[in-house]
């Protein structure tokens, strides 16, 4: 009967705490004890997901004495190697590649922060998988015991260290007889998978072990054991790339039958042209946009820089709680006789600030307002001002907004840090399509 290990990657102090506290709540009253992945220097903003929580380390500490198993999940967790190492799926490493010296200078320092810290255990978990037999001797080097990582249903020893295996993030099935190290990604589980995971643990929390209870032996089935479970996950990974691929083509196909309907549709019309190839199906930001903007399940939202306004006319609401602006003029036209019935449009900004001012918010109503592919022109005191003159008129709002990280003359202005550091930042959700990332900010 399989055994269920609880794991949690990319453990740092702006993680999307909220979800963790759920599930670690719920462990907790099961008494079932956690690894907890902590990246000592957290350089990768990837990983973060909101602001800094102000207790991180003596909340670390906390979960140690109860029993939980602090594991180092690399340095600063930023890759700059292509190497895979022995068990990456992805050519991305912050070790494999690299040079003993670098390696161990590396582990030397993460290790130094979490002892400082009292959080050190002698437990390493490297990022993306990836390592290599430079990563095996630094850590021997350094007095680590553990690594949890390996293909294989049975934990074995090896190099003289321990390998508790890891091969697949979801359960493995209960008539299996081994070890299942589930690895979540606290900020990344979809919602599906997040509300499996509660159901999971509380259907199955009695045969979950804690990581001090695994003693890997040598066994004879050692060798079988990694041999087939090699095979399956290769196949397993390969499976998965194909079904990545079809996806893929499904998207691609989607975004081109989109962009041709528009533009056989409103090619005649005077506008930035960008408005027909942008189009929502080919933009994974809008998606996303949208996912979030109708989560918060607003009163009255407001989209500025709007285009077609396909994000407004999708949103769940009156028509007449949905407002859009855009500077570009041609819209107008194509908008009353196209869109008029979804939305109330304004391409004047002292007409939209005129409109904001008469619905003022008196009644608590969540607003939303939305600034998508828009501030990239905008200087950081034009942003400042517009945020706050959209604040003088309505009250208090959500906004969210996108950044653009790649360097070229069409974004002038990259927003990024005055954004992720906003004192309002409820949640960052970073590189929604390789160019971007968004922000979503209260705005008091
Ligand atoms: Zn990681």
């Amino acid at each position: 009967m399989v055994k269920y290990l609880m794991r949690f990657d990319d453990i740092n102090s702006r993680q999307d705490w909220d979800r963790f506290f759920i599930i670690k709540n719920l462990l907790e009253k099961y008494n079932i004890k956690s690894i907890l992945g902590v990246v000592p220097n957290c350089l990768d903003e990837d990983l973060y997901s909101g602001k800094s929580f102000d207790g991180y380390y003596d909340y670390l500490r906390s979960c140690k004495l109860y029993g939980d198993t602090i594991a180092q999940h690399g340095y600063s967790h930023v890759y700059d190697s292509n190497d895979k190492g022995f068990f990456g799926s992805c050519s991305k490493s912050e070790f494999a590649g690299h040079k003993l010296n670098e390696q161990l200078n590396r582990l030397e320092k993460g290790k130094k922060i979490l002892e400082e810290e009292g959080l050190w255990d002698p437990v390493f978990m490297a990022p993306s998988h990836s390592f290599d037999m430079n990563t095996i001797f630094a850590l021997s080097k350094l007095k680590f015991s553990t690594i949890l990582d390996g293909f294989s249903i049975l934990s074995y020893k090896k190099y003289d260290l321990n390998f508790i295996p890891q091969i697949a993030s979801k359960p493995i099935p209960a008539f299996i007889p081994g070890l299942s190290q589930l690895c979540i990604h606290i900020n990344t589980i979809s919602d599906d998978d997040f509300i499996s995971l509660k159901y999971f643990i509380r259907r199955n929390h009695h045969n979950f072990i804690s990581l001090n209870n695994i003693i890997p032996k040598a066994n004879f089935l050692n060798f079988i054991d990694q041999f087939f479970t090699y095979k399956f996950v290769n196949l397993f990974r390969k499976i998965r790339n194909l079904k990545n691929f079809f996806y893929k083509i499904f998207f691609k196909s989607r975004c081109f039958l989109q962009r041709l309907y528009y533009f056989s549709k409103f090619r005649k019309y005077d506008i930035y042209k960008w408005h027909l190839k942008g189009t929502f199906y080919c933009r994974q930001y809008k998606i996303k946009a949208l996912e979030i903007i109708d989560s918060l399940k607003p009163d009255l939202y407001v989209d500025i820089g709007c285009g077609l306004g396909e994000i407004l006319s999708k949103v769940k609401l009156e028509p007449s709680r949905k407002i859009g602006f855009d500077i570009d003029q041609g819209l107008t036209e194509i908008i009353k006789s196209n869109f008029r019935k979804n939305f109330i449009f304004f391409h004047k900004k002292q007409d939209l600030i005129k409109y904001l001012k008469n619905f003022s918010n008196t009644n608590n109503e969540i607003v939303v307002i939305s600034m998508l592919n828009f501030i990239h022109t905008l200087s950081e005191d034009d942003l400042i001002n517009f945020i706050s003159e959209l604040y003088k008129n309505i009250g208090s709002y959500v906004l969210l907004v996108d950044n653009i990280f790649v360097k070229s003359f069409q974004y002038k202005y990259s927003h990024h840090y005055y954004l992720l550091n906003h004192q309002g930042l409820i949640k960052y959700f970073p590189n929604v399509d390789n160019i971007r990332n968004l922000y979503f900010i209260q705005i008091n």
